[in-house]
C-alpha cells in the first residue's frame, strides 16, 4: 500500500515537474514572439500540445466585444500547419465558451451531455475545460479544451490552463494593440494616399483651368487683331468715300474695298461662332440627303478659276464607284472641302493641286467611308507644327509673314470632319507640298431617281440668288419695324429702289398699332420686316401680338444674333422666316420677294 502510494506520489511529482518544465519553456519562447498569430499558435503548439491534451482551441473576442473568433488550435481542428478547419464564431454568452467570455470564470464540465449549453463543433466530446484569457480585469479570449472521455479534466488542469492563459495574456493584449495600431496606420496611409491623389487632381484641374484661361485670352487677342484689321480698312475707305471731288473709278474701288472687308469680317464672325458652338457641343450636323456628285462639281467649279488664275494645274480624280446620293451635312462637308482647297491654292505658288475622291464600304453595313484627298506642291508644313495648325488661330510662320488668313480654316474643317464621323489626316514635307485627307462617315441612300435633297428654307439668307424669282416689288407695301434709323433708311432705299412702298415704325408698340390701324382701313401691308431686338416692345412680343390679333401678313424676322436656336425662337413667335443681320443688300430684295409670291 505504502509502495503504491509512493508510486502515485512519484507519478504526480514527475507530472508536475514536466508541467513546470513545459510552462518554463513556453514562458521563455513567448518572449521572442511579436505577431498575434505567432503568439496564439505558440500557445497551442508549445504549451497545450506538449502538455499532452488531445485538443484545444484558442478564441479571441472581436473588437466590438460581441463574438468569439477561433484563432489557433491544436488537435483535430488543426489538420494543417497554422490553419483552422471550418473556423466558427460564437456569440459572447452562447455555449460554454461564450459563458466563460461573459463571466470571466473557468468552466470544467465532466459530462457535456448533461450541460444544455454545450455546442457540438466538429464532434461530440464528453469533457470540456474553458478558461478565460484575462488582461487588466477584462476578458480578451478563451482557452478551450475538450476530451472524448467524461470526467477527464481535473482541478490541476484548471490551474495549468489558467497559468498558460495568464502567461500569454499580456503578450496577446500587446499584440492585439499593435494589430489595431497597424490597421489604424494602414487606414491613415490609405487616407493620406487619397488626399495626395485629390491634391494632385486639384492641381491638375488648376493647371487645366490656367491653360484654358491663357488659351481664351490668346483666342480673344487673336480675334481682336483679326477684327481690327478689316475694320481699319472699312473706316479708311468709308472716310475716303465721303470726300468730295473723287473720280467714279476711285469711288468704285473704295466701295469694293469696303465690301470685301465687310465680307471678310462677316465670314470671320460666322467661323468663330461655328467654332465656339462646335466646341460647346451646340452645333450638330444637319444630316439629310445630298447629291455628292453635284457637291463635288460645285466645289470644283468654285475653285477652278482661282486656282488656274495662279497658273496652277488642277486635276480632279473622282472614283466612278462613289454613290451619287449620301446622307450627310452638305453645308459642312462643302465648307471643309473648300477650306482645304483654298489652303492648297493659297500655300502653293507653282505646280499643281490634285483632288481625289473615293469611297469604301463602312464597318457598319448601312454606312460607308468617304475620302477627299487634297494634294498640293506648295510650301509644305514643318512636322513640329503639323498638329498645332488644326487649332483655331494657329498659323504657320511662313503663312503669318506673307499670306492673309485668320488661322481658322483648318480648325473648322477638322471640326466639321469630326462632326461627320471622320477626321483629317495630314502628310507634308517642307518645301515639297502637303496632302490633306478628309474622311467622313455617311449613311447610304437609295440611288433611284426621285430621291433628292429635301430643301428646308425658312432661313431666307439661304435662298439662292439665282432663283428665278422676280425682284420687282412694284405696287407692294412693306412695313419695316426697326429701331435703328440708319438700317431703316437703308432698307427703305433698297425696297423703294425695287418699286415697293415702305412704311416704318421705330419699335414693336408702334409696329403693332400701325398694322392694326392699317387693317381697320383695309390696307394691310404685303409683308412686315421685323427687327427682333428693339426697346419698348421687341420683335418677338410684337409678332406674337400681331398673330394673336389674327394678322396673317408674312413676317420676316431680322436679328443680329446668329446663334443656334435664334431661328427657332423667331419661328416660334410667329415669324414666317428668319434673316440674320447684316443683311446682304445685293440679295435682299430677291430674298424677301419669295414671301410675296
Ligand atoms: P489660315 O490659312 O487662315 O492661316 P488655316 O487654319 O486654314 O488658317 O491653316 C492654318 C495654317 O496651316 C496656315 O497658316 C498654314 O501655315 C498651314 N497650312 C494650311 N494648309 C496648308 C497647305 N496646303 N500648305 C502649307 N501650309 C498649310
Amino acid at each position: 500500500m505504502a509502495r503504491a502510494l509512493d508510486s502515485s506520489v512519484t507519478a504526480s511529482l514527475s507530472r508536475k515537474a514536466h508541467y513546470l518544465e513545459v510552462l518554463h519553456e513556453f514562458a521563455l519562447s513567448q518572449v521572442n514572439l511579436n505577431s498575434l498569430d505567432e503568439i496564439l499558435w505558440n500557445v497551442a503548439k508549445t504549451a497545450i500540445a506538449k502538455l499532452g491534451f488531445v485538443d484545444c482551441v484558442i478564441y479571441l473576442i472581436s473588437d466590438d466585444g460581441s463574438t468569439l473568433i477561433q484563432k489557433a488550435a491544436h488537435g483535430p481542428k488543426n489538420p494543417v500547419q497554422q490553419e483552422i478547419l471550418n473556423p466558427i464564431t460564437i456569440k459572447v454568452g452562447d455555449g460554454i465558451v461564450g459563458a466563460v467570455a461573459q463571466t470571466g470564470k473557468s468552466e470544467r464540465i465532466s459530462d457535456t451531455r448533461k450541460d444544455s449549453r454545450y455546442i457540438v463543433d466538429d464532434a461530440l466530446r464528453l469533457s470540456e475545460l474553458a478558461v478565460p484569457i484575462i488582461h487588466d480585469s477584462r476578458v480578451i479570449g478563451v482557452l478551450d479544451s475538450e476530451h472524448p472521455e467524461s470526467d477527464f479534466f481535473t482541478e490541476e488542469h484548471v490551474q495549468l490552463f489558467t497559468t498558460i492563459a495568464s502567461l500569454a495574456s499580456t503578450r496577446i493584449d500587446t499584440a492585439l494593440a499593435m494589430e489595431r495600431l497597424n490597421s489604424t496606420i494602414d487606414r491613415l496611409s490609405v487616407t493620406e494616399k487619397r488626399l495626395e491623389m485629390k491634391a494632385e487632381e486639384l492641381n491638375q484641374a488648376k493647371i487645366e483651368a490656367d491653360r484654358a484661361s491663357v488659351e481664351k485670352s490668346k483666342f480673344l487677342a487673336n480675334l481682336s487683331h483679326e477684327i481690327r484689321t478689316p475694320i481699319t480698312a472699312i473706316l479708311g475707305y468709308a472716310e475716303l468715300l465721303t470726300r468730295a471731288g473723287k473720280s467714279v473709278v476711285e469711288r468704285d474701288e473704295w466701295g469694293s474695298q469696303v465690301r470685301q472687308n465687310t465680307d471678310y469680317l462677316l465670314g470671320l464672325v460666322k467661323d468663330v461662332l461655328d467654332i465656339s458652338s462646335i466646341e460647346s457641343g451646340e452645333l450638330r450636323a444637319d444630316i439629310r440627303n445630298c447629291n455628292l456628285r453635284e457637291l463635288i462639281f460645285d466645289v470644283v467649279a468654285l475653285m477652278r478659276p482661282e486656282i488656274e488664275e495662279k497658273d496652277l494645274q488642277f486635276h480632279v480624280d473622282v472614283d466612278g464607284n462613289i454613290p451619287t446620293w449620301i446622307m450627310s451635312d452638305q453645308l459642312r462637308l462643302r465648307q471643309a472641302l473648300v477650306n482645304l482647297l483654298s489652303n492648297a491654292m493659297k500655300y502653293t505658288n507653282e505646280g499643281e493641286i490634285n483632288l481625289g475622291v473615293w469611297s469604301q464600304k463602312g464597318v457598319e453595313s448601312e454606312q460607308f467611308d468617304l475620302f477627299f484627298q487634297v494634294e498640293d506642291t506648295g510650301i509644305g508644313i514643318e512636322a513640329e507644327v503639323s498638329s498645332d495648325i488644326f487649332e483655331p488661330f494657329v498659323r504657320g510662320d511662313h503663312a503669318e509673314r506673307c499670306i492673309a488668313g485668320a488661322g481658322l480654316g483648318l480648325a473648322m474643317a477638322r471640326n466639321f470632319a469630326r462632326m461627320l464621323g471622320g477626321d483629317i489626316e495630314l502628310e507634308s514635307e517642307l518645301g515639297r507640298g502637303s496632302i490633306f485627307t478628309l474622311h467622313i462617315v455617311c449613311g447610304t441612300v437609295d440611288d433611284s431617281p426621285g430621291v433628292g435633297p429635301q430643301h428646308f428654307e425658312s432661313d431666307v439668307t439661304n435662298v439662292d440668288n439665282t432663283m428665278n424669282v422676280s425682284a420687282q416689288l412694284e405696287g407692294r407695301v412693306i412695313h419695316v419695324v426697326e429701331d435703328s434709323s440708319a438700317i431703316a433708311t437703308m432698307i427703305r432705299y433698297l425696297l423703294e429702289d425695287a418699286g415697293a412702298e415702305v412704311t416704318h415704325s421705330a419699335n414693336g408698340n408702334h409696329g403693332v398699332s400701325h398694322v392694326l390701324a392699317a387693317r381697320d382701313r383695309d390696307a394691310l401691308p404685303d409683308l412686315i420686316l421685323m427687327d427682333m431686338q428693339m426697346p419698348i416692345k421687341d420683335g418677338y412680343a410684337a409678332t406674337s401680338e400681331l398673330r394673336q390679333q389674327g394678322i396673317d401678313v408674312p413676317i420676316v424676322a431680322m436679328t443680329a444674333f446668329a446663334f443656334m436656336g435664334d431661328k427657332e425662337k423667331c419661328l416660334a413667335a410667329g415669324c414666317d422666316a428668319y434673316m440674320s443681320k447684316p443683311i446682304d443688300p445685293a440679295k435682299f430684295v430677291q430674298q424677301i420677294s419669295v414671301y410675296m409670291l
